[in-house]
């Protein structure tokens, strides 16, 4: 089955601080664009040359290295996505109290994320880590680089330009002081009771 775009869950004026024009291309270009690659990609694999396979150049191999970009293209956003349209209030819970037990505080779980997507050049990841049972903020600077095997993305701030500039510029810290008033942690938090479950 093809990989479907997923719809917002909230509208595409409901963000504050963040305005319609950069969701609606974000949104409806940017992501799509990645789920539709995923899908041409996938139907390309089907019929790829495996008896020509070489690690310098191969059209099988730009294939499977682009799969990867395009399906982390897409999933990073549905989280991203899918964690906005709330008002940035952090319910009680096994979530709040988590993070709370692996940084020490809620503050400085935001001074790490915060941290984090001004270190980034693509992502920054709070993943559920079953190495150690931890909570991490991963750094990604592509789609397709930093993820750490196993662990389950809960939350990601997208860190490209396109996900600001339109609304401020080069000041990314203002952007994500804005993510944060926006996010829907009760979104967050389901998907780290599933994760841990
Ligand atoms: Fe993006």
């Amino acid at each position: 089955m093809a990989f479907q775009i997923k719809d917002l869950p909230f509208g595409k004026d409901a963000l504050k601080g963040i305005s319609e024009k950069t969701t609606e291309i974000h949104h409806d270009k940017l992501y799509a664009g990645y789920v539709n690659k995923r899908n041409e990609i996938a139907e390309a694999l089907e019929s790829a040359d495996r008896s020509k396979a070489n690690q310098a150049y191969s059209p099988f191999r730009a294939l499977k290295l682009e799969e990867t970009f395009a399906a982390d293209g897409a999933i990073l956003h549905e989280i991203y996505f899918d964690s906005l349209g709330g008002d940035g209030s952090l319910p009680d819970g096994a979530f709040k109290q988590k993070i709370v037990e692996d940084f020490g505080s809620w503050e400085k779980f935001v001074e790490d994320a915060t941290a984090t997507a001004m270190a980034a050049r693509g992502w920054a990841v709070t993943a559920y880590d079953p190495s150690d049972g931890k909570i991490r903020n991963f750094l990604c600077d592509m789609h397709n680089q930093g993820g750490v095997w196993g662990s389950v993305p809960l939350w990601t701030i997208d860190c490209y330009e396109h996900a600001y500039f339109i609304d401020y510029g080069a000041d990314r810290g203002a952007y994500i002081k804005a993510v944060f008033e926006n996010v829907n942690w009760a979104a967050v938090a389901k998907r780290y009771d599933a994760a841990s479950a």
